[in-house]
């Protein structure tokens, strides 16, 4: 290059007239804002980098001409897929472009052949579900299979579990065609194939094969995973496994592994296998680590595809997640200090078995007799491996300053040597006074250990000199072993020097000279693999230790919310985690929530469970947990600019998040961005005040009761076209979406008195017989769906509950749940405290408190417990509970009585997000399976899109119709006789507004089957 990036960072004419070009000669979408280029920083690792620009290609022309203006005005240009790379090689100062988002299509599916060719930006996941009808499968399965992208895998040479039965990325990538630095497209693929500059660039690389063909027999390591370097034994293999069936060259297999430094991936032909038909899994319950890492060298010799390793600290950091507690139960025969996941597969079911009976043979042999928990059902299975694959962002999910750091993650030594290996290595972390948390792809020796350090210190005890140390120490075991020093996620910045260590002088020039031969203008990806920078280089850490020239420090702010929980020390020899508030965090545990976020990308999935809707509907890294988290990261320390926390830029980047809860139960590391979100409103409203329509929600609870008088009026904005044109124009309410209809007769006006009892009555008949309970009646049911509570409140007494529900002579008790929603935190606290003090009575006496509407009970048990309530609302959030999980307990306790008519009709349940996030929708399917004949049907959705306000606002009505029609609405549509239950208010006005069918509150479909079966 003519001119380093460094230049081009600091020229901020180079930049604008990068992004200008793009602009105009290109379709993409070009990011040079700060805020963008942030979110472009960083991967998975502890480094942060800003790009010079972020580009999003909207097809492959965009890319070509991309790649030609950033040639001709000497800026680098870093391909990305996911960004969940561990070292650093997905972050630099160049052009960053992005694949994801739009490069993202399977081009050709040949089951005859057993091929597919996609584009870079398809993700693993995505295309496994296209392949499974034609009972196909892309075998390299990385943990990160619902983000990493393939260009990515192929970047890195992933792995997966799987790896002693299928091998890694080089084993099953067929041909990649790609670009060149001068914008030629080359077809790199089998040597035979080749003809002009992609012959040359073979013969070339063979020559230096050849060249260094006795150090390459010296010094490359002989095992599976070993990903450092390129690939030059694809010349004289090395592997325990050949590249190729005939081992003949396949040039495409230089590329895998080059982290973007090469050539720039279009497309890649993939070798699929077929997906087994029958698995099994034997789980070994080991009283001692090192028994764990002895056996694997055994276990391999029965044939299994996959042997995995996970250790008691991931056990227990499993056990205290309620994601994972329940599945890594299945898996442990009493307390085990490791267990190894051993997997049978193939399309003999028969054999499958038997070798798991041998499993079970061996382990008595090798003295652990009934060690081996047998699981065949494949659920379970899946469900354990979800835990095993979620090892690393459990390790992550470690609150305080000292993280497990990626550096000596995944050595791979020969498996005789992996007890003696781990052994070592295990002084080694103590004699710096840390430990690691391990867990491994034992049937290949991988092992993926982090020892807890502190990078944001310095000295001898800092995180930089104990990262080179630990090193230093682990590369003389790797060596003495003869193992692999990059094992599985590649070199990056964290293992770029180590290159030179592992290969030697002669084979490390090789490398220079492939480079400088097939990119001889170093366009892409400078700095890894050849000329990396310093792995200790503190200057490039996200979070830099105050020797380096920006130290990291957030900036000071009292927070509304008490985020006390986060603000903690770590002690990384033993683990311990100092009591909260103690952590010296000047945002009091604000700023280390939100650092949290290391960026492993899982927030990207978009298959499964509800996180993150805003990202599944507009794929944009701002509208992401993840790119959310970073920017408030980098904004409460100052790299932003000034007052960035309150700015416009911070308003727009957390404006999609509809806050469905789903990161707080689905990110790993527990990343929670409601919460967020309603610390940035409260600061960002009590700068720029609230606007009209901010406070006609806000205030909903006070004057809802009172304007339901004047119903008629009210409900003229959905029967006069000008009603709604002017609400849009005026307020910002969409009017294309009707609103939820006004009626005069609210639940507090037609309550049924009969159904009720006094406070005193209803404690007595607590103490007396515990069959008591608080109907808690919110405002959306309690104003607009009436019908809802009186439908719980019958269902209750007539199963023999004394109910009681608790009033207010001037109105309504309120969660406070707008109020929150709407920045307005002093009017949300007070609410809540007032509810709190209503329902202490009750719940102190241990009656439970009982709700209808999701987001507003669940409030009672989120929320709440951060507005600094005291312990009441700690005993409240104890006993508060959703109709269906009360009922579903009750029933459990054999307390529950009343019969149930026969039902025929199909029922269709759609989850609420909070329901999802506090686990609290499998208790409405077991309340509907009371009812006989009942079989309720999960709908696999994501958010319905209304969120509280969101899906009324003019300016999001298209987005929120978008995330409805993901899943919800057409499975629906689907559907057209079934019966809809859903528990929550606005996700029953999507599904009307969406389907024009109504859905029902569980409450009413319990009603409306009472009676003898
Ligand atoms: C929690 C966690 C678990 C992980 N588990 C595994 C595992 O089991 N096995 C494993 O192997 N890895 C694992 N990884 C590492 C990582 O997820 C994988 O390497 C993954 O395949 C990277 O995919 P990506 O799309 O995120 O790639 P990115 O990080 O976006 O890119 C990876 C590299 O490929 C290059 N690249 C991307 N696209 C192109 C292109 N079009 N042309 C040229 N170069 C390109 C990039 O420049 C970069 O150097 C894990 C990471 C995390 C955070
Ligand atoms: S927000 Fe959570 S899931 Fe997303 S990248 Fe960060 S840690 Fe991972
Ligand atoms: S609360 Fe929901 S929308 Fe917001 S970041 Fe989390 S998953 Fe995404």
């Amino acid at each position: 290059m003519t001119r380093d990036s460094r230049k081009a960072l600091a020229d901020p004419a180079l930049r604008q007239q990068l992004a200008a070009r793009l602009d105009r000669e290109t379709e993409g979408e070009v990011l040079f804002d700060l805020g963008s280029l942030g979110r472009y920083a960083t991967d998975a690792s502890i480094y942060q980098i800003f790009p010079v620009g972020v580009f999003v290609p909207r097809n492959e022309l965009d890319v070509v001409t991309a790649i030609g203006i950033a040639r001709e005005l000497g800026v680098p240009v870093l391909a990305r897929g996911g960004g969940t790379s561990q070292c650093g090689q997905t972050i630099g100062e160049a052009l960053v472009i992005d694949n994801s988002k739009y490069l993202n299509q399977v081009i050709d599916i040949d089951p005859e052949r057993g091929t597919a060719v996609v584009e870079p930006g398809v993700v693993l996941d995505q295309l496994n579900a296209r392949l499974r009808p034609h009972g196909l499968c892309f075998p390299v399965d990385v943990s990160t299979s619902a983000q990493a992208t393939l260009g990515g895998m192929a970047g890195n040479n992933s792995c997966g579990s799987r790896s002693i039965t299928y091998g890694n990325m080089v084993h099953n990538v067929l041909a990649i065609s790609a670009w060149l630095s001068d914008g030629e497209l080359l077809e790199f693929a089998p040597r035979g194939k080749l003809e002009g500059r992609a012959a040359q660039i073979a013969d070339f690389a063979a020559g230096q094969a050849r060249a260094c063909a006795k150090e390459i027999e010296l010094r490359w390591p002989k095992v599976l995973r070993r990903v450092g370097g390129y690939n030059l034994d694809i010349y004289n293999n090395q592997s325990e496994r050949p590249y190729t069936e005939d081992d003949s060259v396949n040039l495409a297999h230089l590329l895998v592994g080059s982290e973007g430094t090469l050539a720039y991936t279009r497309r890649l032909t993939l070798q699929l296998k077929a997906l087994p038909r029958f698995k099994v899994l034997g789980i070994v319950n080991f009283p001692t680590f090192q028994q764990a890492m002895s056996a694997p060298q055994h276990i391999v010799k029965l044939g299994p595809t996959a042997v995995e390793l996970v250790d008691r600290v991931m056990i227990d950091l499993s056990l205290n997640n309620p994601a994972f507690r329940d599945t890594i139960r299945t898996a442990l025969i009493g307390e085990p200090a490791a267990i190894l996941l051993v997997e049978f597969a193939g399309d003999d079911g028969a054999q499958a078995l038997a070798r798991m009976q041998e499993l079970v043979e061996l382990m008595a042999d090798l003295g652990l007799p009934g060690s081996v928990v047998e699981m065949q059902d494949g659920r379970s299975q899946q469900n354990l491996w979800e835990v095993r694959k979620a090892g690393l962002n459990i390790m992550m999910s470690l609150r305080g300053d000292g993280k497990p750091v990626s550096f000596v993650e995944d050595c791979a030594v020969p498996l005789q040597h992996l007890a003696e290996y781990t052994e070592a290595l295990t002084q080694v972390f103590e004699k710096f006074g840390t430990h690691g948390t391990w867990y491994a792809h034992a049937s290949v020796g991988t092992l993926h250990v982090r020892p807890i350090l502190d990078m944001r210190t310095d000295g001898p005890e800092g995180g930089a000199y104990k990262m080179r140390a630990i090193a230093q120490a682990t590369a003389g075991l790797v060596r003495k072993f003869k193992g692999a020093y990059s094992g599985e996620h590649g070199d990056g910045i964290c293992r770029g020097e180590w290159i030179q260590w592992q290969f030697g002088p002669q084979i490390n020039a090789a490398f220079r000279a492939i480079k400088n031969y097939i990119d001889p203008i170093g366009l892409f990806n400078p700095g890894k693999i050849i000329d990396p920078p310093r792995m200790d280089d503190s200057a490039l850490f996200r979070f830099p230790p105050p020797s380096a020239p920006h130290r990291y420090q957030t900036l000071a702010f009292k927070p509304v919310l008490d985020w006390s929980a986060w603000n903690v020390r770590n002690n990384p020899l033993s683990g311990e985690v100092s009591a909260p508030g103690t952590g010296g965090d000047v945002t009091g545990g604000f700023a280390k929530a939100v650092e949290m976020c290391n960026n492993n990308g899982h927030c990207r999935k978009i298959d499964s469970g509800t996180m993150c809707p805003s990202y599944r509907v507009t794929r944009d890294e701002r509208h992401l947990t993840r790119g959310r988290a970073n920017t408030l990261r980098l904004a409460l320390s100052g790299q932003l600019g000034a007052d960035a926390f309150v700015s416009e830029e911070m308003h727009g980047t957390m404006e999609l998040c509809v806050s469905c809860k789903g990161c707080r139960s689905e990110c790993p590391t527990g990343v929670d961005m409601a919460a967020m979100k309603v610390e940035f409103l409260a600061h960002y409203k009590n700068l720029q005040g609230f606007s009209m329509r901010d406070r006609l929600i806000g205030h909903l609870p006070d004057y809802a009761a009172g304007a339901s008088r004047f119903s008629s009026l009210l409900n003229l904005r959905d029967r006069l076209p000008s009603a709604a044109w002017l609400s849009e124009k005026l307020l910002g309410f969409a009017a294309r979406r009707t609103l939820p209809v006004w009626r005069s007769r609210t639940f507090w006006r037609t309550s049924d008195e009969q159904l009720f009892a006094s406070a005193d009555q209803t404690l007595q008949a607590g103490a007396a017989s515990g069959k008591a309970a608080v109907l808690f009646v919110d405002t959306f049911n309690g104003i607009f769906e009436s019908e809802n509570a009186l439908a719980a409140a019958r269902v209750l007494r007539a199963a023999g509950y004394t109910l009681h529900t608790p009033r207010k002579e001037s109105g309504h008790l309120c969660c406070g749940r707008t109020y929150l929603g709407t920045g307005m935190l002093d009017r949300a606290r007070a609410k809540m405290a007032e509810l709190i003090g209503a329902l202490l009575p009750f719940a102190s006496r241990g009656i439970a408190i009982v709700g209808l509407e999701p987001s507003c009970l669940l409030t009672l048990r989120d929320e709440a417990l951060r507005l600094h309530l005291g312990a009441a609302a700690e005993v409240v959030a104890a006993r508060a509970c959703l109709l269906g999980e009360f009922i579903a307990r009750e029933s459990q306790a054999g307390r529950f009585d009343l019969e149930f008519r026969e039902i025929h009709d199909r029922i269709l349940v759609h989850g609420h997000c909070h329901q999802k996030a506090f686990a609290a929708l499998s208790p409405v399917l077991e309340v509907i399976r009371l009812i006989p004949g009942a079989k309720p049907e999960l709908i696999n959705s994501s958010c319905c899109g209304m969120a509280g306000s969101f899906g009324y606002e003019a300016k999001h009505f298209d987005l929120s119709m978008k995330m409805a029609e993901l899943s919800l609405l057409p499975a629906v549509r689907a559907k057209p006789d079934a019966l809809i239950v859903a528990d929550g208010t606005s996700c029953r006005h999507q599904i009307h507004g969406g389907s024009g069918r109504r859905a029902l509150h569980v409450a009413r479909l319990l009603e409306q089957q009472m009676g003898p079966a």
